[in-house]
């Protein structure tokens, strides 16, 4: 193990093994769960773990098998990045979407289940869907899913950092969807002339005030673009919504994704542009989908 020290021990025992006897398994996980519960992480002893499988090359169920194993000397320096409060889906690289097993890095927001109400929108009820544009894609996250369950469907992701849209790219290719997905760096729709059936976006919308405020995770290591909405978190819908006439086909939806509390705010601003609106609520009942149609 390679940690940096610990606080000192309430009762002034010993610390476990010294860093020249490499840990087991069993004595890693601890010495790590009580140093990521220090660092203030909530699920100290699953990042543990999840980080210890990691760096093993291994699952959670295998590393468990065998707790008196040695942990490799790989393992401290990842533990120091998690109690840094760097995310653990940076850390690993990975993080699971849908169906759908993504490369992350912090080009990108990383993907989150609550968007996974955006992806059931899009299929629920099922729709004559040939053609879709995501906006502002990151890992692709929202595209990908919505072309793994709309198998004729082509699509388009666009982000403003060509980095993004790479991994994205690579992303397609890693799931077998890159047959029927395009990826490319624009400034939200500037370039297009072209209208698809249905159009998705989770655009940054953190009032630009209220970033520094969130969690270390968040705050310090997800890329501001990808957060920042402008004084009142509102700038992107704003030209998402000005855009949304000239792309949508006939009969085409959008739907977008809302922080919580934005649900009235851009509904107003999606009717004042003349759509039809409706509201679908996340698995924690906040309003997280706004779908328009004209
Ligand atoms: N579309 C990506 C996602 O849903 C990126 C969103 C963003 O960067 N604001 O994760």
């Amino acid at each position: 193990m390679n940690l940096p020290p610990l606080p000192p021990p309430e009762e002034g025992r010993g610390e476990g093994p010294s860093t020249s006897t490499p840990s087991t398994i069993a004595e890693a996980l601890q010495t790590a769960t009580r140093h990521l519960t220090a660092a203030g992480i909530d699920n100290a002893a699953l990042d543990a773990r999840l980080l210890l499988a990691h760096a093993m090359g291994t699952d959670q169920a295998t590393l468990l098998r065998d707790r008196t194993a040695p942990a490799p000397p790989t393992y401290g320096p990842l533990i120091t990045r998690r109690a840094a409060r760097e995310p653990l889906a940076y850390i690993v690289g990975r993080q699971g979407f849908w169906t759908l097993d993504l490369e992350v890095s912090p080009e990108t927001l990383i993907p989150r289940a609550d968007s996974e109400t955006l992806v059931q929108a899009a299929i629920t009820p099922r729709r004559a869907v040939k053609t879709v544009l995501d906006l502002g894609t990151g890992t692709g996250c929202l595209l990908l899913a919505i072309l793994a369950e709309y198998p004729a469907a082509w699509g388009l992701g666009l982000d403003i950092n060509p980095a993004a849209a790479a991994l994205a790219a690579r992303n397609a290719r890693a799931n077998g969807l890159h047959p029927r997905a395009a990826f490319a760096a624009a400034d939200w729709a500037a370039p297009l002339h072209a209208r698809f059936d249905l159009v998705v976006s989770n655009p940054p919308y953190i009032p630009a005030a209220a970033i520094a405020g969130l969690m270390p995770e968040v705050a310090a290591h997800e890329p501001r673009t990808a957060l920042d909405g402008g004084p009142d978190g509102l700038d992107a819908y704003r030209r998402i919504v000005a855009a949304l006439p000239a792309l949508l086909a006939p009969g085409a939806l959008a739907v977008l994704e809302l922080g919580a509390g934005q649900g009235p705010h851009v509904m107003a601003l999606a009717r004042a542009a003349g759509f039809r609106t409706a509201l679908r609520a996340d698995l924690g009942g906040v309003d997280r989908a706004l779908l328009l149609e004209i």
